[in-house]
């Protein structure tokens, strides 16, 4: 594969290579029967997957050695989710992981959450969002009152991710503080007396897991289950954007690559009115032009991986991290549609891998953070950290 303008040392090259043979030996054989079955796997299927990851030493990317994951760099981690986003039906949420915020939690609640989840045992799920505070979170109505040994959570969160299978989950909440709210990520034991699923409605795409609405009636916590100190709620949540989005993005390029790679051959065999479809320019050149931006979205997602490893200004970062998820998943949607279309009526078919990424992508324009919000992180760093800097 060539690299320029990225020389990847044999660590990440090695990597590279072995989510790549997982992806296409054990994620592209499942895709069609998680489509069939609405993205639910048997038990049995789930758990080879599991363990051919944690063989090919897959689990826990960006987490410690230590607790049982890789200790990878943003780059190396970057490489692994282009290639899980070569891949329909979100088979790779079965890889054994865990979210970024464990990286501040205590020692306690990393072996009682995080080791068993890298382990492939439990799962996690991130809860922010809520019926009246999607784009704009200050809008948050979830409270954490003050008792004598710690919280009690009252509120309501919507499109919890994996929700309806964790054994924990991370919810944001305002603690009143003499009037003050001040954002605090909680961790709750899914058995917690007070926490009910209340609504697990049907999606877009047929994943692994679902996105339901969780109620948390007076939910008693310790003051030791909050993660990353009272009121360090929106650090934490800046931080889980950078990572998600530069994922997102990578698995859009991912997703990308798969498609024209899929459409191409299809074009090129394809025969109709005396010629390959392939030679109709109505046919070529929308996927000439998915190429370029299929070229671009990867050099820049690259980049800010990066520059993240290299520790610039997390401010430019988080600029450029917006930049490339609003590029790659408005590209890779656009870019499904096209080989939808070049597929003809077989496009339509949900065997077909187009007619499930136009599925799939579409989320990844609304999911943390919608293109609207990726746009206005992108003008406030034009105007704060100054066009030539976010260029670069
Ligand atoms: C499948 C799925 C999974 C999800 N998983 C999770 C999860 O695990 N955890 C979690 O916390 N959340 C999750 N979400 C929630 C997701 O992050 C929100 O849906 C998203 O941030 C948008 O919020 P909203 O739905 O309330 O839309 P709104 O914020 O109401 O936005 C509606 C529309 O208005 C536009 N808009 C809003 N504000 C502005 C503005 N200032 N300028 C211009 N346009 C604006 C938006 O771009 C959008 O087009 C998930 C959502 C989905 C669909």
């Amino acid at each position: 594969m060539d690299e320029i303008p990225f020389q990847l040392d044999d660590r990440a090259r090695d990597i590279q290579s072995r989510a790549r043979t997982f992806t296409e030996d054990v994620l592209f054989p499942l895709e069609e029967e998680a489509e069939r079955r609405g993205g639910i796997l048997p038990d049995d299927v789930i758990e080879d997957v599991k363990r051919a990851a944690t063989e090919a030493g897959l689990t826990g990317g960006l987490h410690s050695p230590e607790y049982g994951g890789q200790g990878w760099s943003r780059m190396e981690w970057a490489l692994v989710e282009e290639q899980w986003g070569r891949s329909t039906n979100a088979i790779h949420w079965h890889v054994p992981n865990a979210y970024n915020v464990w990286h501040h939690a205590s020692e306690e609640q990393i072996q009682k959450w995080l080791v068993p989840a890298l382990r492939g045992e439990i799962r996690d799920a991130y809860a922010v969002t809520e019926r009246d505070a999607g784009s704009d979170p200050s809008r948050i109505a979830t409270v954490a009152e003050p008792t004598a040994d710690g919280f009690r959570i009252s509120g309501e969160k919507w499109f919890v991710t994996t929700g309806d299978v964790a054994a924990v989950y991370i919810v944001m909440a305002n603690v009143i503080d003499d009037g003050r709210k001040l954002p605090t990520l909680f961790v709750i034991d899914r058995d917690a007396p007070g926490v009910e699923i209340i609504d697990d409605p049907a999606f877009t795409h047929s994943y692994p897991d679902g996105h339901p609405t969780i109620v948390f009636r007076d939910v008693e916590v310790s003051a030791d289950d909050a993660v990353g100190g009272i009121g360090g709620g929106d650090d934490l949540q800046r931080a889980w954007f950078l990572e998600e989005r530069l994922g997102i993005a990578a698995r859009c390029v991912g997703a990308m690559w798969r498609l024209l790679d899929e459409t191409v051959a299809w074009a090129a065999g394809r025969e109709q009115g005396g010629s390959r479809i392939l030679d109709y320019q109505g046919v070529s050149f929308p996927l000439a032009d998915s190429a370029a931006d299929a070229a671009a979205g990867r050099l820049l997602t690259l980049t800010v991986a990066e520059m993240a490893d290299r520790g610039v200004d997390l401010k430019v970062v988080h600029g450029k991290a917006s930049m490339a998820k609003l590029f790659t998943s408005e590209n890779a949607w656009r870019c499904a549609d096209r080989c939808v279309q070049a597929f003809g009526g077989r496009g339509y078919l949900r065997s077909n891998v187009a007619e499930r990424f136009l599925r799939e992508l579409r989320v990844d324009r609304i999911w943390e953070g919608t293109s609207e919000i990726q746009r206005l992180v992108t003008v406030r760093g034009l105007e704060r950290r100054g066009v030539e800097r976010m260029l670069h």
